[in-house]
């Protein structure tokens, strides 16, 4: 259930419903809005008395909620969650665009990087340093090394680092050097790398697992935003299906029925979800239009000499037209995007 608070209901009243919550044996979560301020309630709070919460001072209502991911529903929290790091901001109209190479190289490649996709438009700068591989021989990464650079990079361009963790042993370790902790597709459904991210006081990017649903795509949020971490953002990356022209298939209605059903900022990664970099562009231009938060691409100096991901990697100058037509695109519905 939730506990809406009246508009004029002091911070003490909130504070005071969630001990009761608390005395009932779940968990309260304080969610601060413009409005209002709700508590979300967290646990089997089926047998529970709601009229006990209805009674208290500065309670407007209590409404049960339908949806199982409750923290992250749009029942709990009406506006939009927008996710600010440097001077990244996704959601609430503002289209963030993360861009960099699958895996970070060496120093060159992404300080080139950096700079080029800066100059085109980007806020955010990413590079994975620890590489989940489908192939154990493959390229697993730099590893601290790679984030070192990524450092670097944030130091020279101003650009947030975005990056992946792939196992709780290292969220300490990602947390000292990133802006955004990525959990790959793959990581989707480790509850333990979730609750990790969770504990920690930066904002995580979850992308969908390739076979996941909506609701447990959701789920995995909550995962999240149980821990305490409000700054959670959804990455669309594309779904496993019969389809072989496209590396995954991506769903762009994901967008909108996400934002239906929850607060949190939606962003889509096109070079996931096609594989191809011809196919990228068109696909960044129809996710602004369906009015996704954000975007991550992946971009290269060379990318057929790219160490992992490089037929799916844009050039800079690929991604610079894609960053001008995507702006024209935001303008025209009223979006924002960096220049
Ligand atoms: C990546 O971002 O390079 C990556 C491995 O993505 P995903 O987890 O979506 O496969
Ligand atoms: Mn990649």
């Amino acid at each position: 259930m939730i506990i809406v608070m009246q508009k004029n209901a002091s911070r003490e009243a909130a504070e005071d419903v969630a001990r009761r919550v608390e005395e009932q044996g779940l968990k309260p979560h304080l969610i601060f809005g413009e409005e209002r301020t709700v508590v979300a309630v967290v646990g089997d709070d089926r047998q529970k008395d709601r009229e006990v919460f209805e009674s208290c001072p500065g309670v407007d209502k209590v409404v049960p909620i339908l949806a199982e991911y409750k923290i992250a529903s749009r029942e709990t929290k009406q506006e939009p969650t927008v996710i600010q790091t440097h001077d990244l901001i996704m959601g609430n109209g503002h289209v963030g665009i993360i861009a960099g190479p699958c895996s970070v190289e060496s120093e060159t490649q992404i300080l080139e990087t950096a700079k080029a996709v800066k100059a085109a438009g980007a806020r955010g700068l990413r590079g994975g340093a620890f590489k989940p591989r489908t192939s154990p021989y493959s390229f697993q990464g730099m590893k601290e090394e790679g984030l070192k650079l990524l450092a670097l990079a944030r130091e020279q361009t101003g650009l947030a680092v975005v990056t992946e963790v792939m196992t709780p042993h290292h969220v300490d370790l990602v947390a000292q050097y990133a802006d955004v902790m990525q959990i790959g597709a793959r990581n989707m459904q480790n509850y333990h790398l979730l609750q990790a991210v969770g504990e920690c006081n930066k904002p995580v990017m979850l992308k969908r697992g390739a076979s996941a649903t909506m609701d447990e795509f959701l789920l995995a949020a909550e995962y999240i935003l149980s821990q305490g971490n409000q700054q959670v953002i959804l990455c669309e990356r594309g779904i496993r299906t019969f389809e072989t022209h496209t590396r995954f298939t991506l769903p762009l209605a994901s967008v909108p029925y996400l934002k239906s059903k929850t607060h949190l900022p939606v962003v889509i990664d096109p070079s996931h979800g096609t594989g191809h970099a011809n196919l990228v562009g068109p696909m960044c231009a129809a996710s602004v239009a369906v009015r996704a938060d954000g975007l991550i691409i992946e971009v290269h100096p060379d990318p057929s000499n790219a160490m992992s991901d490089g037929a799916q990697s844009l050039t800079f100058d690929a991604f610079e037209k894609t960053m001008i037509e995507c702006r024209k695109i935001a303008n025209a519905i009223g979006l924002t995007m960096d220049e």
